[in-house]
């Protein structure tokens, strides 16, 4: 039997790599990780936590302006300064990577700094040391991607937003998808002047459409500048720093910065995964069957660079499931049915399940609860802001096949709902569930009239 350095080399130390070492480390393998850049990954650096941080500091402008209803005078002189809110958040970021090495070295995962590629089944280089493993295990993530047109050097990515020096007054964030609307309400609670840019006619493709009507209706509230049906075709630096944008239609805006939030493509480049052999899809993210096996039998992979949910809860299950799998030697457990998300634009979205739409699609009969209504708070803050909340119903089976929200929150409380999805809770178990009042979650359960289908 060969002898290998390692029985497992883990090249990524992000949310699925940390956690594939360590499981696997703690079930007795060998474990290494390569990092090149940042301990924890995407999420950790310049992802969820940051990005969780900023939304939490763009929130305050409201509370200061609803505060004053319920008596709290005197706010009117609070002001924002971004560089407190940078350093903190890279402050606290640093924590956080020393906590994941620490993590590391103590599951007795070697650690290794610096870039890795792989130069054979069961070899990855590092620098000028080429280490042998048994399995090796790609957990590269993504990037983001920006489209080249004349300018385009100019965009800025969420790679880059958390540090900027100076705070943009005037804001373009372009793309419709989960980090588009999430900063495009950061920047407006911080209070820039922010314009969100998307190709089609309404953002959020994929959503349920009641809850991007409705966050569209808020954003708007909110002052976040709609440009639908627009795409950006140059972006010119004016002598005074500040950036001259043009759209397709002939219309020109002047910001000081211009974000591009349109999608990320998989971490694969340079890491001679084709020269192995290693199948890659048309998008670049890695091939693998149902135990995160590549076309090469020794090489795995997950997360990101594998094109599923991009998100941080299914890597670190992947994680999980496939060193179950190499534990037990039976198929890697997971399931991606109605893996629930939040978009923390604001008001949040919650999501599980099917939209209305995709409820259709598969032919189910359907019955439609909804609310809206304006939340306790707003009704003496008197902010105009209201509350969504949206179930889809499978009438044959009176099963609850989708549940949507757009509201503060939003991500806790679905969270929850997605439990009695998972445990296949009818329409019928929601109705006998009492209450907690007052709050706007009870609402889940007191919704008593179908609207729709
Ligand atoms: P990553 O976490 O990206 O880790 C990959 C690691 O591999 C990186 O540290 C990288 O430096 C390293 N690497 C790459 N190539 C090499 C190499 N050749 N050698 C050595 N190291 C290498 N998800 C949520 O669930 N909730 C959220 O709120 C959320 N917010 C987000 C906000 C933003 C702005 C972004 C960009 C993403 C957000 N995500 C969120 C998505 C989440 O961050 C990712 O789904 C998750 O980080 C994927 O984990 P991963 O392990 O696949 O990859
Ligand atoms: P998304 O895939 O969510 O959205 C990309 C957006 O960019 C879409 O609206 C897309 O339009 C648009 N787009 C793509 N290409 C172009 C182009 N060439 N020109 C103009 N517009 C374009 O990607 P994000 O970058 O927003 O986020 C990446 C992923 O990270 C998310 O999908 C999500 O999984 C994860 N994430 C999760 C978060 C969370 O859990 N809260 C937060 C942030 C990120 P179209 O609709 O037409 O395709």
């Amino acid at each position: 039997m060969a002898e290998y350095d390692f029985d497992l080399f883990v090249i990524g130390a992000g949310s699925g790599g940390v956690r594939a070492s360590r499981m696997a480390a703690a079930a007795g393998m060998r474990v290494a990780v390569a990092e090149d850049r940042y301990m924890g990954g995407t999420c950790v650096n310049v992802g969820c936590v940051p990005k969780k941080l900023f939304v939490y500091a763009s929130s305050y402008r409201e509370s200061f302006e609803d505060a004053r209803g319920f008596g709290w005078l005197g706010q009117e002189g609070a002001n924002f300064h971004w560089p407190t809110l940078r350093d903190n958040n890279a402050k606290e970021i640093s924590r956080l990577n020393g906590i994941y090495r620490s993590l590391l070295d103590n599951s007795k995962v070697t650690v290794i700094d610096g870039r890795a590629r792989l130069a054979g089944r069961h070899e990855v280089v590092v620098g000028d040391q080429v280490y042998s493993a048994e399995r090796i295990l790609v957990a590269t993530g993504g990037w983001p991607y920006v489209p080249e047109f004349p300018g385009s050097e100019f965009a800025i990515t969420s790679n880059e937003i958390f540090s900027l020096e100076t705070f943009p007054r005037r804001i373009l964030v372009v793309g419709g998808g989960y980090i588009a609307v999430e900063f495009a309400g950061i920047f407006a609670g911080l209070g820039a002047e922010t314009h969100l840019s998307y190709r089609r006619d309404l953002f959020l493709r994929g959503f349920d459409r009641d809850v991007r009507n409705f966050v569209r209706d808020e954003m708007a509230k909110k002052q976040v500048d709609l440009h639908f049906n627009h795409q950006v075709v140059a972006i010119e630096k004016q002598q005074d720093g500040s950036l001259l944008v043009r759209e397709d239609d002939g219309e020109t805006l002047v910001v000081d910065a211009v974000l591009f939030a349109t999608g990320r493509k998989p971490n694969t480049a340079g890491l001679g995964l084709e020269k192995l052999g290693v199948v890659l899809h048309k998008d670049g993210t890695i091939g693998v069957d149902d135990n995160f096996r590549s076309s090469v039998t020794s090489i795995y992979a997950l997360g990101d660079v594998t094109g599923g949910p991009e998100l941080t809860p299914v890597a670190l299950a992947e994680a999980m499931a496939l060193v179950k799998h190499w534990q037990t030697g039976k198929t890697a457990e997971i399931d991606y049915n109605n893996i629930p998300t939040a978009v923390f634009c604001q008001p949040n979205i919650g999501t599980v399940g099917l939209t209305e739409e995709e409820a259709r699609q598969a032919g189910i009969e359907v019955a439609i609860f909804k609310s809206d209504f304006r939340a306790m708070r707003h009704t003496v803050s008197g902010r105009d802001e209201r509350t969504l909340m949206k179930l889809i119903v499978d009438r044959a089976s009176d099963k609850v096949v989708g549940a949507h929200m757009v509201g503060p929150d939003a991500g806790e409380i679905i969270q929850g709902i997605a439990v009695a999805m998972k445990a296949g809770a009818t329409k019928a178990v929601f109705d006998q569930t009492i209450g907690i009042h007052p709050t706007a979650a009870e609402e889940f359960v007191t919704m008593r009239t179908p609207v729709g289908g």
